[in-house]
Order: C-alpha cells, then sequence, then structure tokens
C-alpha cells in the first residue's frame, strides 16, 4: 500500500496543545464530560484530555459505520455510553468528520438526552465532503476527500497504532 505522510508527530501535538488551551478559555469554570468516539477518537483524545486544565470525565460510545474506504451511511452503536448526560457540558470527540452522517446522528440522540452544551471538537474535517446540518465547534486540521490512516484511523482496523496521519495513495 501507497502512502504519503500528511501530518507527522510534532504538528498533531502543537495542535492538540492549541485545541486544549481553547476549550479550557471557553469552559472556564465549568466541568466536562468528554466523549470519545470509538474506535477512531481513543489516541486523540487520550492526548486532548492532557491538554484540557479544567475537570473533565471521560466516556466512550462505540460507533461504526465504515467499511474499506467507503462510508456506509449507516451508523450504527456497538457500545454506549456509561455516564448520564443530562445537564452536563458534553464534548464529543471525533477523529474525522467526512459527511457528517455520524455527527448528525450523535447529536440527534445526545440532545434527547438533556445535556447543558452539547460541542464536538474533531481532529479532521472534510469540509468538502459535508452533508450536515451543524457545523464542527472545534477542528485539528482540515482536508480534502483523501483517504486517511494512523493515529488511531484505520483501514480495515489496521494502521491505528501509526503515530503520525497519512494518505492513502
Ligand atoms: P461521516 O459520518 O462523517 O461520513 O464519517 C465519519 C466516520 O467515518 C469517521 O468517524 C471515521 O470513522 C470514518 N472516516 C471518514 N473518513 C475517513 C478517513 O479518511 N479515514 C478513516 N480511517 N476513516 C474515515
Amino acid at each position: 500500500m501507497k502512502t504519503r505522510p500528511l501530518f507527522d508527530e510534532s504538528a498533531i501535538a502543537k495542535r492538540i496543545k492549541e485545541l486544549g488551551e481553547q476549550i479550557t478559555r471557553d469552559y472556564a469554570g465549568e466541568s466536562l464530560l468528554v466523549v470519545s468516539v470509538l474506535k477512531g477518537a481513543f489516541i486523540f483524545t487520550a492526548d486532548l484530555v492532557r491538554q484540557i486544565k479544567a475537570p473533565v470525565e471521560i466516556d466512550f460510545i462505540g460507533l461504526a459505520s465504515y467499511e474499506g474506504t467507503q462510508s456506509t451511511g449507516h451508523v450504527r452503536i456497538t457500545s454506549d455510553l456509561s455516564a448520564k448526560i443530562e445537564g452536563r457540558n458534553v464534548l464529543l470527540v471525533e477523529d474525522i468528520v467526512d459527511t457528517g452522517k455520524t455527527l448528525d446522528f450523535l447529536r440527534d440522540m445526545f440532545s434527547l438526552r438533556n445535556p447543558k452544551s452539547l460541542r464536538v471538537c474533531s481532529l479532521l474535517s472534510k469540509p468538502e465532503a459535508h452533508q450536515m446540518r451543524t457545523p464542527v465547534d472545534y477542528v485539528g486540521f482540515e482536508i480534502t476527500r483523501e483517504f486517511v490512516i494512523g493515529y488511531g484511523l484505520d483501514l480495515d482496523q489496521r494502521y491505528r497504532e501509526l503515530p503520525y496521519i497519512a494518505q492513502v495513495l
């Protein structure tokens, strides 16, 4: 498989530090429930929460939607949250927003559970592919329509462990 490096470890770390600072400022005096969307966001979440200087609780929701490099358009919950989100400041942490269908699905589901606030932070975003109703609040990097792997992102469950992000050619 041919790949082209897009973001190396230090570029990722630098951007996550900035995101953490921004989130820390925006939630000053508040506590946060960070909901990491598995599996893709697990590495990003681990690095991001260590850059947020506010009381943080962390939970996980498991979703599956992709097969190979194609979005199936069907989002499936593989494991639900354990935390209650009613009255909480919820920050959804995603690996990448492509069409945004996953995000719309999650926003609808979470809104029904009456959080105090609901925002979304995604490491990557593909604005050209967006079809969703609401924008992402915090974005690490914008990319074009290329398929990317590494730093949590997979191709058929492989390559999540790569410390950098690369485009599959
Ligand atoms: P969406 O619902 O926004 O179309 O798709 C979101 C999900 O599709 C992401 O959370 C991610 O799991 C997967 N996805 C979208 N684009 C890519 C990509 O370029 N690489 C990988 N590995 N997964 C992607």
